[in-house]
């Protein structure tokens, strides 16, 4: 890392900085022959120990004796895209998330009885959707809410995923969930409530599996993909990062999508970033087109609420929306994907056609195929 000096620096805030340097972890020197009067030190990482880049870069920054950072080196984080790095790919069952793939997440927000989800899985998959979601651990903002079917509902969830053929995702609320949960799903998930939940990141990023983190709904996009560098340092390699909306100050919404950021992620970090457009509208009738919007800002891939029997959703049923509705979204996200140059996933057995999902013995994961434009 390089820095430039104030010009006319006194030797007291010189040493300052000298001593602020060592204490941040670096070997500073001064760079002799820059020209024009202009101060350039060197900054050489010690062996004594780990740098924090971003702590770094921000204490530096603010530092009196510091005209700017010339050159702060490469990024130490591994979420942080280098330049020229291409998107990492996640795969998940199915699916493909990154590198110009998109795939479909679909399921209730909570895991239902035995009928209703295998019903709703093979209508998910009939539509496109490569991985079910369902949650059995439930993150409740009331104690008196439907927690979840608990080891019940994995069961269940495992039963349906060997049944119909799809991978499973399922949220994780703490370590000791994490061991049952890896026998029935293919990716574990950290909802918003949990994103800051480091113990919990650290576990989930040692079970050996990807990992679907939801942005706290609070969170900056800095404190997110910090939140992400957890799982990334504890060992996790796929790593699918979720824009879920958040906090904002009109109810007309749950959430508020921010797709602005969706867009900053796809330049900040390598890891693939997909939208759940359910969380953000808590309303059945604006999913489809948050949808759309999130596949045309560059998302990888979105996950939706979706249940047979909406009305009677055991969790969110006022932002589920029937298999039906789903397939809608899934001939949108084609044709967007067709018009971005990218492709969407599909399940093998699965053919998009304008009029509604079919099955075809094809086993090609395909593109699907572009519709009539007006
Ligand atoms: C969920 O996906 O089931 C969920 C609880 O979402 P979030 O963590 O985004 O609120
Ligand atoms: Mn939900």
């Amino acid at each position: 890392m390089l820095l430039k000096l104030r010009k006319n620096l006194s030797l007291t805030d010189r040493d300052a900085l000298m001593a602020l340097c060592r204490d941040l972890g670096f070997v500073p020197r001064a760079v002799t022959g820059a020209s024009g009067g202009v101060e350039l030190l060197d900054l050489e990482p010690s062996d004594a120990g780990e740098l924090d880049a971003a702590r770094t870069l921000t204490v530096l920054g603010d530092q009196y004796a510091v005209a700017s950072i010339v050159d702060a080196g490469q990024p130490r984080e591994r979420f942080a895209r280098t330049p020229n790095q291409p998107d990492s790919t996640v795969r998940v069952g199915e699916a493909i998330f990154g590198g110009g793939h998109m795939s479909l997440i679909a399921g209730p927000c909570s895991v239902d009885e035995d009928d209703v989800l295998i019903d709703i899985a093979r209508r998910a998959k009939a539509a496109g959707a490569t991985v079910l979601r369902g949650g059995v651990h439930k993150p409740r903002t009331s104690p008196y809410s439907f927690q979840g079917l608990g080891r019940d509902g994995l069961a269940l969830l495992g039963r349906v995923r060997e049944e119909v053929g799809i991978a499973v995702v399922t949220e994780v609320l703490e370590p000791s969930d994490i061991e049952a949960t890896r026998e029935v799903s293919d990716m574990l998930q950290i909802g918003s409530r949990n994103m800051i939940n480091t113990p919990l990141l650290r576990a989930a990023g040692r079970a050996g599996m990807p990992v679907l983190l939801k942005r706290g709904m609070t969170a900056t996009s800095k404190e997110f993909l910090l939140a992400a560098e957890y799982l990334l340092d504890a060992g996790c390699g796929d790593v699918v990062l979720c824009e879920r909306g958040i906090r904002g100050f009109d109810s007309a919404t749950r959430n508020v999508l921010d797709l602005g950021t969706v867009a900053h992620l796809k330049g900040a970090t390598h890891l693939p970033v997909i939208v759940d457009p359910s969380h953000a509208a808590g309303r059945a009738d604006l999913i489809r087109p948050l949808a759309r919007a999130g596949v045309a800002v560059g998302a990888d891939g979105l996950i939706v609420e979706v249940h047979s029997n909406p009305a009677r959703a055991k969790s969110d049923a006022d932002q589920a929306i029937s298999p039906d509705d789903f397939a809608d979204i899934a001939r949108d996200t084609a044709a967007l994907c067709a018009a971005l140059g990218k492709t969407l996933v599909l399940p093998k057995s699965t053919r998009l056609a304008p009029g509604g999902a079919s099955s075809s013995p094809d086993n090609e994961a395909v593109a699907a195929p572009h519709p009539e434009l007006p």
